[in-house]
This record gives structure tokens, sequence and C-alpha cells, in this order.
């Protein structure tokens, strides 16, 4: 090598922020570059002639032993560990080890490990896996605590509409009593069914097992469980191309399943048309669910997506759930879903997905 090379490559490493070590097949230091006091606060002359693997944590060391035997074995392979490595002034330290072999290049005939400090980081994932367990954690108790609240709410309201319709049939009610009567069981029927509608709520877009989900595959199955509203609406549904993504597959189906159902639902009098498609966007799949109903007007169309929120309460059934449900499933994978829509020009659902 021509020594003008030589002297870039020494200045390359010597103004290095990373913390360069020369090292034989028995591990020993040969060199180490000035970083090293930035790294370690050692001096590079401390190191030199000792064993590496002394600097170590005795946890570690096995790994790195192994580590050391692959990259000799390989060496057309570098290969990247994290171990901790004692400072000289005590404290343990995270490092990023970089290790390719050059034992048979003449000019090196070494080891050379690049190491980099990465306790910040390391703190950063720690502190991020601590709050994920934790939400996760939450989550299953807030879920435990929804199916409880809901199991005791269902059992006084079995007994008042039991009782009223007892009273229906024995007591001799006047026609204006018998109507409050209904009035009662008619809301304690509704008031069984948000309670279900909101107990399953609950069981969807938590961050469970991911998979790889096909979503053309899934927006058939949503269809599959809405035949009976989809046949009886004569509604034509057509599906794109859409992308396979990491997703838990019941959250999918559900999301499909309430925008196609929302889109048959708020229908208007023209035949029902629904589109679904993907496109891309960046590092996202944008999905896409079209349909040529009611349409909902600018000012609604963020509100929509809030629980119990409802523009149509009169004539059409339903619990105010279903969009909560979708944005809580989309926004759990780090997406997000919103509507474009005129009253009377039907309206688009659109939502992003990473891609993978
Ligand atoms: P629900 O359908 O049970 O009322 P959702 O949360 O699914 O509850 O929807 C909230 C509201 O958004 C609905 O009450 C309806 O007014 C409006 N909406 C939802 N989807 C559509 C749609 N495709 N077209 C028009 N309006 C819609």
């Amino acid at each position: 090598m021509a020594a003008t090379t030589l002297d870039g490559f020494r200045a390359l490493i010597e103004n290095s922020s990373d913390a360069i070590f020369l090292v034989n097949a028995k591990t020993e230091i040969m060199y180490a570059s000035p970083s090293t006091a930035k790294v370690l606060g050692y001096q590079p002359e401390e190191l030199v002639g000792r064993n590496g693997l002394e600097l170590i944590h005795p946890q570690d060391r096995e790994q790195s032993t192994q580590a050391l035997k692959e990259v000799i074995a390989k060496p057309q392979s570098p290969l990247q560990i994290h171990t901790r490595v004692r400072r000289k002034d005590g404290e343990w330290c995270w490092v990023e080890s970089t290790a390719s072999n050059l034992l048979n290049e003449p000019h090196v005939q070494a080891i050379v490990l690049n190491a980099r400090e990465i306790s910040a980081r390391r703190a950063a994932e720690e502190e991020r896996q601590r709050h994920s367990e934790e939400l996760a954690r939450s989550n299953a108790e807030l879920q435990s605590f929804a199916q409880n609240v809901a199991h005791d709410l269902k059992e006084p309201l079995r007994t008042i509409s039991a009782f009223t319709q007892l009273l229906l049939r024995k007591a001799p009610l006047d026609p204006i009593n018998r109507q409050f009567a209904d009035f009662i069981v008619d809301g304690v029927s509704r008031m069984t069914t948000l309670l279900e509608e909101l107990l399953a709520s609950a069981t969807y877009g938590f961050k469970g097992a991911l998979e790889r989900v096909e979503m053309g595959i899934a927006a058939r199955q949503a269809m599959q469980n809405l035949t009976e509203a989809i046949a009886s609406n004569a509604a034509i549904i057509t599906i794109g191309t859409l992308p396979a993504v990491q997703a838990n597959e019941c959250d999918v189906i559900r999301l499909f399943q309430n925008l196609i159902s929302n889109a048959v639902k708020y229908r208007s009098a023209t035949p029902v048309e629904i589109r679904i498609t993907a496109e891309r966007s960046e590092l996202d799949w944008i999905i896409k669910v079209r349909d040529n109903g009611i349409g909902i007007s600018k000012e609604h169309q963020q509100r929509v997506f809030g629980l119990f929120t409802r523009l149509h309460t009169l004539d059409v059934p339903g619990a105010g759930i279903g969009l909560a449900v979708c944005k809580k499933i989309v926004e759990e994978r780090g997406g997000t879903i919103w509507v474009e829509s005129e009253p009377g020009a039907g309206s688009t659902f659109c939502f992003s997905w990473h891609s993978d």
C-alpha cells in the first residue's frame, strides 16, 4: 500500500469518534486508537498488551468469545455485537462493536474492532420496552375491567326487563301505561346491545401478535360476515389489489367490516356501489373504501370517529362505536384514518398502514 494511502487511513482512524482496536486471535490488544480515551477513558498505551476480554462484563464474555471464533472462521463476514465494557472510572457502559477479520491482510494482520458507546441508545430502548410492557399490562387490566362492568350491568338490566314484561302480561295497564312499559323494555334492550358492542370493542386494536395479513383476503372475509346486509341492499362491492401487511388479522377484518357495513347502512337512494383500493404513499399504504351513499358534511368529518358519535340516529340502527374501533385499530399500528366526503356525493374512508 502506498505511504500516502496509509497516512490517509491513519488520519481517518485517529480522528474517528469510534474507538478502534486491533486485536490478535487471542484477543490481545495490539493497537488502540486515541479516541479510546473519549469512549472508555483509557489512554491507548494503558490498553496495548492487555487482553480485550478483561474489559468485557463477565456475563458478556462467552458471547464475545463465540463472536470472535465466528469472525476468525469466516473472514468475509464482519460481525456486530453489543456488550458491556468497563470504563476506566469503573462504570459499565454498553458498546456496539463491529469485528472484521483482517488477519490475512499483510498490512494489518489483526482483527479490527470498531467500538461505539451506545448506553444512551440502550437505555432508550429499555425504556421503550418497559413502556410497551406497561401499556400492554394496563390495556389487559382495562379490558378485564370493561368485561366485569359489562357483565355486572347486564344482570340488573335483565331483571328490569323481565319484571317489566311480567307487569305487561299480568297487570291491568291502560294504553298509556302499557306504552311506558314498552319504552322501558326497548330502552333496556338498547342498553344491553350497547354494552355488548362496547365489550366487543374493548377487545380490538390492542397490540396482539402480529402476522402477515393479506388485506384482500381480510376484506373478502369481512364481506362474508356481512352477507345478509350486502344481499338485502343488492350492494356491488369491488376490491382492487390490496397489499399484505404486518397486522392482527381479526383487527383488519373488523376494520373492513365496520367500514363496509357503514357504506351499506348510510346508503342513498341510488344502488349501492362500494370500491376498495390501495395506493402507495412513501412508506405507507393508503387504503380507501369509497361509497356512493349519503355523504358527511365537512364539520362532522372528524367527529364521526369519536366514541358514541352518531349523525343519523333515527332510522339506522347503531351504537356509534364502529368508527371509534376503526380509529383505535389503525392508530395502534401507527396509522391515521380520515374521511373525504360531501353530502350527497358519497364518502371515501381512508386509512394508512405501514408497508413492511
Ligand atoms: P354507527 O354506525 O353505529 O352509528 P359509527 O361509529 O360506525 O357508528 O359511525 C358514526 C357515524 O358516522 C354514523 O352514525 C353516521 O352518521 C356516520 N357515518 C359512518 N359511516 C358513514 C358513511 N359511509 N356514510 C355516511 N355517514 C357515515
